[in-house]
């Protein structure tokens, strides 16, 4: 049967456009593939949860007007305090159009099928994590980076070059590699080549993509990355912070900072001249979303222009957590913005494209944290300049084209994320 045209585009791009709505899906691992020549990223150890066998019921599919009600029954007797009325008028705000991508995604029934195997649908790949060594536990990073040796670690670069001739029919042959060192941490690590280059530290292998970079450092060490010129700044500033949250499990996963700390990171300066695209991943606190909008934001010199919805959904479409259970939204809010250099007035705001408000990222969640890939999105909201130059902060993972900053940058470049192609 001919293939639906939005469905033949997911398979090349992982994003697959609902008609008239203004909610997508996408498969973070078909995306991140786009930054990969050699390598690929492995379905099954990027999708750790969410894609339970046993078949769900009909009836929690789709989010009912019947658990909405019996929720709100039960809240009832506890009357909401001001900070709670707050985040309950936000979530009253955002829910139809989040139970609209909802509805969007459950009548897709092709894209259903597709979804339900992604773990493993590898087209022709061999089964994910086959380049682990089982014995190697994963480096802690941040550990490493605190460490008083911390200015002696390197990490190894592998260059190779292979017969291009020979990768068209299938086979490779290479024909040389050179190995450079680097400095791991402080110190800006690029590759250059427009290949996956791999990298070797300690008894660990990593996958870096072409024409990416990345600077581990902790945040004290930020500024290294202002550029000298404001012409090498970025375009675009994808920024998910280590906030303070309470959860137990998040703190045994990666160090978090109080909400101070980020009031310094230099967006401003580490914008172009010709303006950015902030990105900003926030919790449904409300506590956060009131430091975002009236302290952060104002701090870094970015004006709030739309906020973009994560819906998260498991492998059969059904909501990972019911949609108003108030402490577990199964939603995540990135906050975008627009920053300048100068003052914003009305002759640099207009260079920006204004950005379509609460537009929604169905996807389904890997490992805890990590957010989907979000770059491809958002190109067309700044079409004035290119290339684009694209910077994420707190990043723990590398794109093409991208520069990645944060105390552990390499986290899910480990080769047991990857197959070989
Ligand atoms: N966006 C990432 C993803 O999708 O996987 C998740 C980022 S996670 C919310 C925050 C990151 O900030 C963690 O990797 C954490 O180790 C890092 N971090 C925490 N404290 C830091 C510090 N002082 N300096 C630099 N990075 C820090």
């Amino acid at each position: 049967p001919k293939m639906g045209d939005g469905l033949s585009t997911f398979l090349n791009s992982g994003i697959y456009q609902f008609e008239n709505s203004n909610a997508v899906f996408i498969d973070p691992v078909r995306v991140m593939n786009r930054s990969y020549t050699h390598f690929r990223v492995s379905p099954s150890a990027y999708y750790p949860r969410f894609f339970e066998s046993k078949p769900l019921a009909q009836e929690s599919r789709v989010s009912s007007s019947n658990s909405r009600k019996r929720k709100r029954k039960e809240k009832k007797p506890h009357s909401l305090n001001d900070r709670e009325k707050a985040a309950e008028q936000r979530h009253q705000e955002a829910r139809p159009f989040l139970l609209k991508a909802h509805k969007c995604l459950l009548r897709a029934t092709a894209l259903l099928e597709l979804m339900s195997n992604m773990r493993s649908d590898s087209e022709s790949l061999q089964e994910g994590g086959d380049l682990v060594s089982p014995s190697v536990p994963q480096q802690s990073f941040v550990e490493l980076g605190q460490d008083w040796h911390a200015p002696f670690h390197e990490i190894i670069l592998d260059f190779r070059q292979y017969d291009k001739l020979n990768v068209d029919k299938g086979s490779m042959i290479m024909q040389y590699s050179e190995q450079k060192l680097h400095p791991l941490f402080n110190n800006l690590v690029l590759n250059e080549t427009g290949d996956d280059v791999e990298a070797e530290f300690l008894s660990s292998r990593f996958v870096i993509p072409g024409k990416s970079c990345f600077y581990m450092s902790d945040l004290e060490q930020i500024h290294s990355l202002i550029p000298a010129e404001s012409c090498c700044g970025f375009n675009l500033i994808v920024v998910d912070p280590p906030w303070e949250n309470g959860s137990a499990s998040q703190k045994s996963r990666y160090p978090t900072l109080p909400n101070r700390y980020f009031l310094s990171l230099p967006i401003k300066q580490l914008t172009h001249a010709d303006g950015a695209l902030v990105a900003l991943w926030v919790t449904n606190r409300e506590k956060l979303r009131g430091f975002v909008e009236k302290e952060l934001f104002l701090a870094w010199g970015v004006m709030h222009v739309a906020t973009f919805y994560w819906l998260k959904v498991k492998a059969d479409g059904s909501l990972i957590n019911d949609l108003d259970l108030f402490h577990h939204r199964p939603y995540e809010c990135l906050l975008l913005g627009h920053c300048h250099r100068e003052a914003m007035d009305s002759e640099c705001l207009s260079k920006f494209k204004p950005v379509q408000h609460n537009q929604i990222i169905i996807s389904i969640p890997g490992a805890y944290s990590r957010k989907p890939p979000i770059g491809g999105l958002l190109p067309e909201y700044f079409p004035g300049f290119k290339p684009t130059r694209c910077i994420e902060l707190f990043a723990r993972e590398m794109t093409s084209g991208w520069t990645s900053w944060g105390n552990e940058p390499l986290h899910f470049q480990d080769f047991k994320y990857f197959t070989r192609n």
